[in-house]
């Protein structure tokens, strides 16, 4: 399977790296952050605080897996405030982490995308329970993932240039 991941890895994104999932850092400080609510979803998704819950429970869930890459996708606009062209990059993320999720079900895993989870149309939060709770992908962010440090710790390049815009995304298996 994983020959098969790091094939579609290197197909489909620009860079991705292996990283050591024993030395993630998740930090509360970050999780809390999306209080702030600076992208508009706070309070909107099972996977976005504070529906996804205390973070404890999930750092012990995530630091099981065996193994971890991170990847990214760059964007490049038209102008660097072209939101359309960032919207459209990130719904292109969205459906290459879907076919990602697709490949990998019948294997444990947990997928961390750009953005709360967009499995459904529509989330069902908070009226009922989630749709897809084995299959909902929280955002890095979420779950107090400071991408930046990430990035460099796995030698993935945060910066493309101008009017370039670049997504992150994490797979544990
Ligand atoms: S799988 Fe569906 S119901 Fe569950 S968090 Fe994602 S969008 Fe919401």
């Amino acid at each position: 399977m994983d020959t098969k991941v790091e094939q579609f890895l290197q197909e489909q994104f620009h860079q991705f790296s292996q990283i050591d999932v024993r030395e993630l850092v998740f930090s509360s400080e970050l999780h809390k952050y999306c209080e702030r609510n600076a992208c508009g979803k706070y309070n909107t998704n099972w996977m976005c605080p504070p529906g996804i819950g205390d973070l404890k429970p999930l750092i012990t869930k995530y630091l099981s897996f065996a193994k971890g890459y991170l990847f990214n996708l760059v964007i490049t606009l038209s102008d660097v405030f072209n939101y359309e062209e960032m919207e459209q990059g990130r719904k292109i993320m969205e459906a290459k982490l879907k076919t990602l999720q697709k490949q990998l079900k019948s294997v444990p895993h947990a997928i961390f995308g750009a953005g709360g989870c967009s499995l459904c149309p529509s989330c069902t939060y908070p009226l009922s329970t989630c749709r897809k709770p084995g299959e909902a992908t929280p955002s890095l962010e979420a779950v107090g993932i400071d991408v930046y440090q990430l990035a460099s710790k796995a030698g993935l390049k945060y910066y493309h240039g101008p009017s370039t815009v670049t997504y992150f995304a994490m797979v544990l298996l």
